[in-house]
């Protein structure tokens, strides 16, 4: 791509912002009408709960076939997004600015209210702009937190589907480019399957909405994560058939260990005594988990989940670093969020986390970390 075509591109035009609008007016609105389990969140400081309906895979399944039904009858292009991509991210990222500016100036306001979705006002405007100020912000009914959540996640699919529209046009779809899309894809699909699980997650329970979750979800994961499908676009990588079966067994590893670690951690809190791989749990100080996955590191879920980004990742090869951006900056990602998560931990649970520490001596990664 040329220079002048990406900085012509920084400037969105009207198309990729009623792009951008349709898509999350109908994830607003499929979200409040479609059916779905009403799940009840964590508990919160003044002792309420929210309650989220997750309807996020019956939206996702009624805008592919919406979508698909437009491209059948060439009302939409099916590389629109991919043809938009700079277009839409930086249509995106103002949309992101705009927001959290929008939501300081509303947790300005609510400062002194009294309930759940009291303010965490610091008085430094970048601080507070950037890790927000509410918890648990709602916008005409709809809690943006959850809902910014799913945009990205389908955003991130919606542009997979795009590139590979683009690779099927360009005719160079092979095994690498369909690992690549097959895992990434399924773990997406995976996700909205079990989008209730996201309702006990760090950034749900805890972190507060400002222009660093806006933008991490709405610009950062779709935008960023599918790097790999742009760069099988431009990069034939012919994998042997060794490269293919460890590809497999990386992606099958790393989903068993991501979905079966946050699953007992959801079962378990659901209910403290169900068993886990077939036995009774063993619990310290009556909270924390010890058994299964939880047993073998405090973050076996991390683990999971970094070995899933790099099964995206490998179907590129070795011959550039580029497309390993994901698995890169999730390894990140994840240490740190360990590291909050274990003070966050540590300060409530006391002398319990103590106890866990010394059951479960590793942080994600046994005998190495
Ligand atoms: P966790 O799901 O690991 O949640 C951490 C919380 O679980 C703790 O604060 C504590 O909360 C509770 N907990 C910790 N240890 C135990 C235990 N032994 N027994 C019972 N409860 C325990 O963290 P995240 O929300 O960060 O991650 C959820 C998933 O999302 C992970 O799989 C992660 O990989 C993924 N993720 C993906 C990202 C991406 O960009 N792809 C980004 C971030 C996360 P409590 O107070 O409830 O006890």
């Amino acid at each position: 791509m040329k220079m002048e075509d990406i900085l012509g591109g920084l400037i969105p035009s009207w198309s990729s912002v009623v792009i951008l609008f349709f898509y999350l007016g109908y994830l607003a609105i499929a979200g409040s009408l479609l059916p779905g389990k009403v799940i009840p969140g964590a508990v919160l400081s003044d002792g309420t709960r929210l309650h989220y309906r997750c309807n996020g895979l019956l939206s996702l399944i009624m805008l592919l076939v919406l979508l698909g039904i437009g491209v059948n009858m060439k009302m939409i292009s099916p590389t629109v997004v991919a043809d938009k991509g700079i277009e839409l991210m930086s249509a995106t990222f103002i949309f992101s600015v705009i927001v959290s500016l929008a939501l300081y100036a509303v947790g300005c306001k609510s400062r002194k209210q009294s309930s759940s979705l009291k303010a965490h006002v610091t008085g430094n405007f970048i601080h507070d702009c950037w890790f927000g100020v509410q918890l648990n912000p709602h916008f005409i009914g709809v809690d943006l937190k959850f809902f910014f959540v799913r945009a990205g996640m389908m955003g991130w699919l919606f542009i997979n589907l795009s590139v590979l529209a683009k690779s099927i046009q360009a005719g160079n779809v092979n095994i690498s480019v369909i690992l690549s899309q097959l895992f990434c894809g399924l773990y997406i699909l995976d996700y909205f399957f079990h989008e209730e699980f996201m309702t006990s997650t760090w950034d749900i329970i805890a972190e507060r909405l400002g222009f660093m979750l806006v933008f991490g979800d709405l610009v950062f994961i779709p935008f960023t994560f599918s790097i790999q499908g742009w760069w099988l676009l431009k990069n034939e990588v012919i994998l042997s058939k060794v490269a293919v079966i460890a590809n497999c067994l990386v992606f099958l590893v790393g989903y068993c260990v991501f979905r079966g670690a946050n699953k007992q951690k959801h079962i378990f809190k659901k209910n403290p005594k169900a068993p886990i791989w077939g036995k009774a749990p063993k619990v310290v100080g009556g909270k924390l988990l010890v058994s299964g996955y939880w047993g073998v590191s405090r973050h076996c879920n991390y683990l999971g989940d970094l070995l899933l980004a790099l099964s995206f990742s490998l179907p590129c090869g070795a011959s550039s670093p580029i497309p390993y951006f994901y698995p890169i900056y999730l390894l990140i990602l994840l240490i740190w969020r360990e590291r909050r998560d274990e003070e966050r931990c540590s300060q409530k649970y006391k002398e319990v986390w103590v106890e866990y520490c010394k059951l479960v001596p590793w942080r994600i990664l046994p005998y190495v970390y």
